[in-house]
């Protein structure tokens, strides 16, 4: 099985209330090896709601504790974004789950950017360091195309 933002899967779990599908995670022969999980919903934050950002580094430092992710309300939201990690990392523990594909530049599922002050910036979200940080293999949605096969290969 396969790790997947749930955005990614059509689920109308981002901060606007949409999803963002992509077709090559619905094709009948890819779509029965993915799990949705939508981290800040699952850390406690409601949908619609305000978006955040990381607001110094990225997600690695939010989990030294070294940065804060806050609304942009203002709104210190560190919590729930640390809680949603957890509880996705604890979950594929469970399941033996050891692969992800996560959505390019969110505060949380970010691969390879992140955006701070509306500006795409280097770095991973909270979610996707912690599980860089225990070994997953991660892909970004933006090489979903190119990458599918590899990922499949690992876990099929
Ligand atoms: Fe998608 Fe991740 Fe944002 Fe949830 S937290 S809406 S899964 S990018």
């Amino acid at each position: 099985m396969i790790i997947v933002s749930a955005c990614l899967l059509g689920f109308n779990c981002r901060y606007d209330g949409t999803g963002r599908p992509d077709k090559t995670l619905l094709l009948p022969d890819v779509r029965p090896y993915l799990v949705p999980v939508c981290p800040e919903q699952i850390g406690g934050l409601p949908t619609p709601r305000v978006p955040s950002e990381i607001d110094t580094g990225d997600g690695s430092h939010v989990l030294e504790g070294r940065a804060r992710v806050v609304s942009a309300q203002g709104a210190d939201v560190t919590d729930n974004f640390l809680r949603g990690a957890e509880e996705v990392l604890r979950f594929m523990k469970l399941m033996g789950i050891s692969a992800a594909i996560m959505t390019e530049k969110s505060p949380s599922c970010g691969v390879h950017h992140i955006k701070r002050n509306g500006v795409t910036v280097p770095g991973y979200g909270v979610t996707s360091s912690l599980l860089k940080k225990h070994g997953v293999v991660i892909v970004s949605s933006e090489r979903i195309a190119d990458d599918i096969g590899f990922l499949l290969g690992k876990v099929v």
